[in-house]
């Protein structure tokens, strides 16, 4: 008698009771396949995945599960995580209006330098190791809560753009990065940054070797010493936006590709026979700042003040 009363308490523990653990220590509001359907409950994407070399239809805010998990850790505030969610959806979303030359039978791809980039849930459980459930439930929460909310810009979905850590305290203007003006995406302040993972870098390169690259970049400068580094012209976010070398004008933007710079935002002196830049930041620096969204999370903002700082006179709304 003893014994079956043991045996259907046992029953019960695990009937009830530990379903109940698991469900709390993922932290989500919903189940499984709640969970589950809701991501599945939105228009398609055409995604070509770069290493596979094949293009998937998928339910859009799956797609931004895998978007998030590679662009934002999953340790950041959960506001900043919201964030990030709806400039990825409306980044992906301005992207279905477009033909992508590169891709043109795919609206986005997985090529961080080319599109956005991805990494699956299932990806993301390996390196999460014990904090993975929790993760999981944090990321696919943070897309459904926000499900169907883009960024608009006079009504139309904003290609809203962002970055990892803005190096000079602002955002750049769009207009210093790639040309033409973009009205929301202009320079903000951008604080709380500096003590980030990677902010402070270092680019040491032999003097001969910086003068073959500049060479290469344009035959027509002359380089014989240091001395031939000149004047700097910085945008208002603080990255180089112009630099003399040899004669010659070249951007930042040229600058920081040819010699692998983490961004535009550096100086640039001479070491004996070595040239030495050291940067600041990480990224174009155009649009939201993550590093700089978790900061302003961790002071209390939530996700729309976070996106209507970074993304100037927007709305945020399902369209
Ligand atoms: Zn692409």
């Amino acid at each position: 008698m003893k014994k079956t009363a043991v045996l259907i308490l046992f029953c019960l523990i695990s009937a009830f009771v530990l379903p109940v653990c698991v469900f709390y220590a993922r932290g989500g509001s919903a189940n499984d396949n709640e969970i589950a359907e809701k991501l599945r409950m939105s228009e398609n994407i055409s995604v070509f995945f770069h290493n596979e070399n094949k293009t998937v239809s998928m339910p859009i805010e799956e797609y931004l599960c895998g978007v998030v998990c590679a662009e934002m850790p999953a340790s950041f505030e959960y506001e900043a995580l919201k964030a990030q969610a709806v400039a990825a959806r409306s980044y992906a979303r301005y992207k279905q209006n477009e033909i992508n030359a590169q891709h043109p039978e795919a609206s986005v791809c997985t090529d961080y330098t080319h599109c956005k980039a991805y990494k699956a849930l299932e990806e993301n459980e390996k390196s999460w190791g014990k904090d993975s459930e929790k993760y999981r439930a944090k990321i696919e929460n943070a897309i459904i809560e926000t499900q169907g909310e883009v960024i608009t810009y006079n009504g139309e979905v904003a290609l809203a753009v962002f970055h990892s850590q803005s190096g000079g305290g602002r955002t750049e203007n769009s207009a210093d990065v790639w040309g033409g003006n973009v009205p929301y995406l202009v320079s903000v302040e951008s604080h709380g940054e500096e003590a980030s993972p990677g902010f402070y870098s270092d680019v040491t390169v032999p003097f001969e070797n910086f003068k073959n690259t500049i060479i290469s970049l344009n035959p027509k400068a002359s380089l014989t010493s240091s001395n031939d580094i000149g004047q700097i012209v910085k945008s208002e976010g603080g990255a180089v936006k112009t630099i003399q070398i040899g004669g010659q004008e070249f951007s930042g933007k040229e600058i920081r590709s040819a010699f692998g710079l983490r961004s535009s935002c550096f100086t640039i002196s001479s070491e004996g026979d070595n040239i030495r830049f050291e940067v600041t930041g990480y990224g174009h620096g155009v649009g939201m700042s993550q590093y700089g969204a978790n900061a302003m999370a961790k002071e209390g903002c939530d996700y729309r003040e976070i996106l209507k700082h970074y993304y100037s006179g927007i709305e945020i709304e399902c369209v």
